[in-house]
């Protein structure tokens, strides 16, 4: 069974092609820098690697050169031969509990919750209109972001907001990350030779973006990534959790614009807006004062979110680490667990792979 993965982002598509009765990887493709001049395609299949760099003016360009690459190397002629093809959505808003398969009506539904993902959702949605026209045969399943944490009880995704933002306009917190996240939890559950519902666990997703999760008999019962994935950890260039006045304050006072603010929150703060840099890896290596301040912050951070999960769930059978610094970096492991956690928590650490288990979320719904 073939299933295709497509990761459409603002600017980049990446693509992979599984053989779903080995989980294997047939064939990966990143397209980064689409609408640039400097844009590149990296095409890898079994030990071969090629880095084509042609300016790729648009997403259907990109997706037509996945398909060329893929016919060229005799992997598959085009998409029609494929069983089905397997898309990334981020916001599924509280329509979206599970992956489902597309049509006009799920379509739709996506585009009407851009205003909440405003540059995420067009990006998944452009992948999912290229697709459908290159393959309209071929089955095609949407796999949200969200869905994971769509198990969280109303006293966990409700801001303390006047009620009528959550009625009026669904202002709730919904969570991000929930395909690494779920992911790791399955991969835990095998781990432990145990069914999922049996296991309390915390996971944490560090990479440039991170999220906490506390999963409790199999679900996520909270999450720190909100209304948006800016709420929470502080990440590669994001705040993560900031007093909502201080937003208040540099508009009223600052005489900072809307879009000023969005900026500076989520692209030039975090690590990036404290210390200069959003790679962990360097900062580490960098013995600046900022660099370890950026770091202890991150680190500080990390573990009230462990601690107030560990609140949460009274028992917790294991924390586990992904994401490129969760998977990487012993050393911000160590950090984060110095001075507790002994006895009988296990702590594990596990490759995330989001586009496998989007595969397999295909198989989920293909078999129903
Ligand atoms: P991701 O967004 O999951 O790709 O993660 C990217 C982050 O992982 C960057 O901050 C990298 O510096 C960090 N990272 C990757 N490898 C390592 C490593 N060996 N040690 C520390 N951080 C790492």
């Amino acid at each position: 069974m073939k299933i295709a993965v497509i990761n459409s982002g603002s600017s980049s598509i990446k693509f992979q092609l599984f053989d779903m009765n080995t989980e294997l990887v047939l064939a990966s493709v990143l397209v980064e820098k689409i609408g640039e001049f400097s844009s590149s395609t990296i095409f890898k299949h079994n030990e071969k690697k090629v880095v084509i760099t042609s300016v790729i003016d648009n997403h259907h360009e990109g997706l037509k050169n996945i398909i060329i690459l893929l016919s060229q190397n005799n992997i598959i002629k085009d998409f029609s031969s494929l069983d089905a093809i397997g898309h990334r959505v981020v916001h599924g808003g509280e329509e979206f509990k599970k992956s489902t398969l597309i049509d006009e009506y799920v379509i739709n539904k996506i585009r009407e919750l851009i205003p909440l993902a405003p540059l995420h959702n067009p990006a998944n949605l452009e992948g999912i209109t290229i697709s459908r026209k290159k393959a309209p045969f071929v089955k095609q399943i949407a796999v949200f972001d969200t869905a994971f944490h769509s198990t969280m009880p109303k006293e966990a995704y409700l801001y303390a907001l006047d009620y009528e933002m959550y009625e009026k306009h669904k202002i709730r917190r919904y969570g991000f990350h929930g395909t690494s996240h779920s992911y790791v939890l399955k991969e835990t559950a095998k781990i432990f030779k145990k069914s999922v519902d049996e296991l309390n666990i915390i996971t944490l997703h560090l990479g440039n973006g991170a999220s906490a999760c506390a999963i409790q008999n199999g679900k996520s019962i909270d999450t720190s990534m909100g209304f948006t994935p800016l709420e929470g950890l502080i990440m590669g260039t994001r705040s993560g959790d900031v007093d909502p006045a201080i937003i208040i304050y540099m508009q009223r006072e600052l005489g900072m614009g809307v879009d000023e603010v969005d900026n500076l929150l989520n692209k030039k703060s975090g690590l990036l807006g404290i210390c200069g840099s959003n790679d962990v890896r360097s900062i580490i290596e960098s013995d600046s004062e900022k660099s370890k301040l950026a770091l202890n912050m991150m680190i500080r951070r990390i573990k009230k979110y462990i601690g107030s999960y560990m609140a949460l769930l009274g028992r917790v059978d294991a924390i586990v680490f992904t994401g490129g610094i969760g998977e990487n970096s012993q050393y911000i492991r160590d950090k984060v667990l110095d001075n507790h956690l002994a006895g009988s928590i296990k702590i594990l650490v596990i490759n995330t792979d989001e586009e496998l288990e989007i595969a397999r979320e295909c198989i989920k719904v293909l078999e129903k």
